[in-house]
């Protein structure tokens, strides 16, 4: 089979300037540092799971609009630390639940009753990281919002 090497951080720039005008006009930032680091297979599929997350960022942003001066971002950055390639996607836009964040992975979970979420995103995205790519997907709350980690063996 043959062996597709990438950039991360090139798929990551091609990914955020198709979804850059859309997130521009909801008024969230998105701020990108990276390091260049070179994987091999799994493009597509990790650029879908990055999507997964920043949609669910975008959500839990969009939730806080009426927030007087509230100021909405999400900052991406990726690095390498020893052999590893770690991938930290966080925003501001609240505290995951506690009692919730354990099960935020499994199918069909879902807090998006009025919208009608599905519950599949973050299931697909931690079958991606972790079943194709052998990695691990991880998340925390932060200050006033979550940090999902990613890291791949390199
Ligand atoms: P969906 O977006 O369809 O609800 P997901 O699998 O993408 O399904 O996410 C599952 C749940 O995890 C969401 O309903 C939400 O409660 C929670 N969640 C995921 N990402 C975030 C986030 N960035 N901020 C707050 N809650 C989040
Ligand atoms: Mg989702």
């Amino acid at each position: 089979k043959t062996q597709n090497k990438f950039f991360v951080n090139e798929s990551i720039d091609t990914l955020l300037d198709m979804v850059k005008n859309q997130y521009e006009s909801e008024n969230i930032k998105i701020n990108f540092e990276y390091e260049n680091i070179e994987i091999t297979n799994y493009e597509n599929e990790l650029k879908q799971a990055l999507l997964n997350i920043l949609n669910n960022a975008k959500d839990a942003l969009l939730s806080k609009k009426d927030i007087e001066d509230f100021d909405a971002f999400i900052n991406i950055s990726l690095y390498k630390n020893e052999e590893k390639m770690i991938l930290e996607i966080s925003n501001n836009g609240g505290n995951i639940n506690e009692e919730i964040l354990y099960k935020i992975f499994e199918p069909y979970f879902t807090t998006k009753f009025e919208t009608q979420g599905t519950g599949i995103g973050l299931y697909m995205t931690k079958s991606i990281i972790e079943t194709n790519m052998k990695g691990k997907i991880e998340v925390q709350n932060i200050i006033n919002g979550v940090k999902f980690t990613i890291t791949l063996n390199i």
